[in-house]
């Protein structure tokens, strides 16, 4: 182990894990994630989607870039693939229903570079895909099949073995209580001793602002927001093939998840950070929700949980050196994205720090860094 390391990533989520791996060997890293296990906060509760669509023009930029990792990982990165095609069903009720036909005209005239075209189909095409959805709610929908799963437990582990692979270092149940400056460095307290760094990465999600605190930043504003998942069976039914489903205006969505239905209220309640777990209510709303538009009988939640879902004001990810703090990088703020781009993400990151050009699959789907830089909230 180095006496000082060249860049201590703080935070062991996907953010953080990504740009260890893509940092390559270019620099000595420590990674130091507070929890005895890696991606125990938002990254092992996301709902596990890559979707080229419904999401703004930036992040579909950082997905456009992530594609080709995504479909194509490098040898030996993983055993299973990283995506399994899984198609969006798109559904409104009588009230929404010309607002779907006007979002489908739209997608249709506006595909993403790449994309499959999305279908518009019948109530009774739409019940094909999901027999339990109830023609007396919905009234119209379009298929989108530029939709996956992720097989995010094998993304975080790719990124981990593969940092690792190139000599940085991963140190758990390491939290990281205060820093102070000396000379050309800083030095972390953490509850598994003093680390020393010259640059440090604050990977630490819904924490950032407080974290950044601890080396004397001023908040940015980066605030976490609390998303509700529940877990319901489905007797008489394999759900494994069926695609997932979304109220047009995302007002909630479900889908299959280990031969049972995850389905969520898309909440977004501002929280403190911390160990997020579902109010009662929400829980309600997802069951409400699945109860109204199919003909299921949500008796009883097999399972519920939440996660944070953190973004800065203006909803883009902040990467990169504090314009206040020397050796001071964001690496924050992926917000309800974080899983899909994290290769984009984890790429700029890397070449950031390094003072790199920025990869050739950034550039070419129209990345533009100074989007992201924290100077854009800082006085
Ligand atoms: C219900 C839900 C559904 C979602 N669905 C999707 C989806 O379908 N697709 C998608 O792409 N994204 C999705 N997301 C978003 C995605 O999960 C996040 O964008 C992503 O996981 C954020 O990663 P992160 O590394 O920034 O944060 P985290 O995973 O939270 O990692 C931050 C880490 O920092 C650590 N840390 C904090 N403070 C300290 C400290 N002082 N010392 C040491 N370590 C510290 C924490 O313990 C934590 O492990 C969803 C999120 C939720 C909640």
């Amino acid at each position: 182990m180095p006496e000082i390391f060249d860049i201590a990533i703080i935070g062991g989520g996907i953010a953080g894990a990504s740009a260890a791996y893509f940092l390559n060997g270019q620099r000595s890293v420590i990674l130091l994630e507070q929890e005895t296990s890696l991606g125990y906060h938002s990254t092992g509760r996301s709902a596990a989607e890559f979707t080229r669509r419904f999401h703004s023009k930036v992040t579909g930029q950082l997905t456009q870039a992530s594609s080709g990792f995504m479909m194509q990982p490098p040898a030996g990165f993983t055993e299973v693939d990283l995506l399994r095609p899984r198609g969006n069903l798109l559904i409104a009720d009588a009230e929404k229903a010309d607002h779907l036909r006007q979002v489908y005209e739209h997608e249709q005239a506006n595909a993403p570079e790449g994309a499959s075209p999305v279908e518009l189909l019948s109530v009774d095409q739409a019940l094909e895909k999901m027999p339990f959805l109830d023609p007396d709610w919905v009234k119209a929908a379009f298929f989108d099949p530029d939709c996956w799963d992720v097989e995010v437990e094998n993304l975080l582990q790719g990124y981990t073995r593969g940092a690792k692979a190139k000599g940085a270092e991963f140190r758990q149940a390491s939290v990281v209580t205060a820093a102070h400056r000396e000379s050309d460095h800083w030095v972390l307290e953490t509850s598994s001793g003093e680390i020393k760094a010259r640059m440090v990465v604050n990977a630490t999600g819904g924490w950032a602002d407080p974290v950044a605190g601890m080396f004397g930043a001023d908040p940015l504003g980066i605030l976490p927001h609390r998303r509700t998942a529940i877990s319901v069976k489905v007797p008489d039914h394999d759900v494994s093939h069926m695609p997932e489903v979304n109220e047009i205006d995302e007002v909630f969505y479900f889908k299959p998840d280990a031969g049972q239905l995850m389905v969520s209220p898309a909440d977004e309640t501002p929280v403190d950070p911390h160990d997020a777990w579902p109010e009662e209510l929400d829980i309600a709303y997802a069951a409400h929700y699945l109860s109204e538009c199919t003909t299921l009988e949500v008796t009883h939640v097999a399972h519920s949980w939440a996660g944070l879902r953190t973004f800065a004001k203006d909803r883009l990810p902040v990467i990169g050196f504090s314009g206040q703090i020397e050796g001071l990088f964001w690496l924050a703020g992926v917000g309800g994205y974080g899983i899909q781009t994290s290769p984009a993400v984890g790429q700029l990151a890397a070449s950031l720090l390094t003072g790199t050009q920025m990869p050739s699959n950034l550039t070419r789907a129209g990345v533009d860094a100074s989007l992201f830089s924290p100077s854009r909230f800082e006085s």
